[in-house]
């Protein structure tokens, strides 16, 4: 697997990329990681920090994947999500023109992705002021600006003097121009890896084309609660401990949990068997 942008060290670009499995130790860790943590760029790190194997064969930590692109990060937690539950999911959203809800399939695995462009990371641009490099936005910036600011207008400023250097020095925001604005937003946009984050829909109520959005970091919310039930059905049938039943892969949970289903089932059949029975003795 390989990623969108990818990570400069030492002068080399490292692509490649391996999730490690997913257990309900790794779900747990996913559930968990909004604990202490007041802002989701933290908390996206804590999770890819956790759920990487190798990461062009660097050590993984929390510092490697800050460095990450925002882009890549994006893409990462976009394909974590694949691979805990594979396959379609149904998306609602309520359509902007007759405000009816329409409901549409996402494969997460399957979207779009944006490959960075030349120059990326970083690349020279002449601005009114002079020449003047440009980077990329990488996870280190999302958890700074999160923590830091409050809103869009001083974020903007904030994140431009941390991307954009004259000369060596952070850039003033004050001194830029409009058009350098928009020179330093085309830059950007060209550079930077970026996967889907709409897709294009049709209402199916009034026929509005329109984008939907489709957040790749939404999944870690619905995480937490659906672990915390399959691990207690486990516990009070198998009667494990929830270590034990963390350790199992994903898929062998969900196989004992159709078991437990099947067996419900039964055994509810069997008792009304047996109760017809009785009432015919
Ligand atoms: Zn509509």
């Amino acid at each position: 697997m390989t990623l969108p942008g990818g990570l400069f060290r030492d002068g080399n670009l490292h692509l490649d990329y391996r999730f490690k499995p997913v257990t309900g130790v790794l779900e747990r860790a996913f559930a968990e990681s909004g604990l202490n943590t007041d802002t989701l760029p933290r908390q996206v790190s804590r999770v890819l920090a956790s759920s990487l194997a190798e990461l062009g064969g660097l050590a993984v930590d929390e510092d490697l994947v800050r460095a990450l692109s925002a882009g890549d990060r994006q893409y990462l937690m976009r394909q974590l999500e694949a691979l805990i539950d594979p396959g379609p999911r149904w998306t609602t959203v309520v359509c902007r023109g007759c405000e009816e809800f329409i409901q549409f399939q996402v494969e997460p695995g399957d979207l779009p992705v944006k490959r960075a462009g030349t120059g990326y990371p970083h690349q020279a641009i002449q601005l009114t002021q002079g020449e003047a490099w440009v980077r990329v936005v990488t996870g280190a910036d999302e958890e700074a600006l999160a923590r830091d600011v409050g809103d869009a207008e001083s974020g903007i400023h904030y994140l431009l003097q941390r991307l954009v250097t004259v000369g060596g020095s952070p850039v003033d925001p004050r001194r830029l121009s409009e058009s350098d604005f928009q020179a330093i937003d085309d830059l950007l946009d060209k550079m930077s890896p970026q996967p889907a984050l709409t897709a294009l829909v049709e209402c199916p109520y009034c026929q509005l084309a329109q984008d939907a959005v489709l957040d790749p970091c939404a999944w870690l919310a619905r995480e937490s609660s659906a672990l915390d039930q399959d691990v207690h059905l486990l516990a009070l049938h198998y009667h494990w401990s929830e270590q034990d039943i963390l350790s199992l892969s994903r898929s062998r949970r969900e196989i004992y949990l159709r078991l437990i289903e099947q067996s419900l089932g039964r055994y509810r059949a069997d008792d009304l068997i047996r109760e017809a029975a009785g009432r015919r003795r």
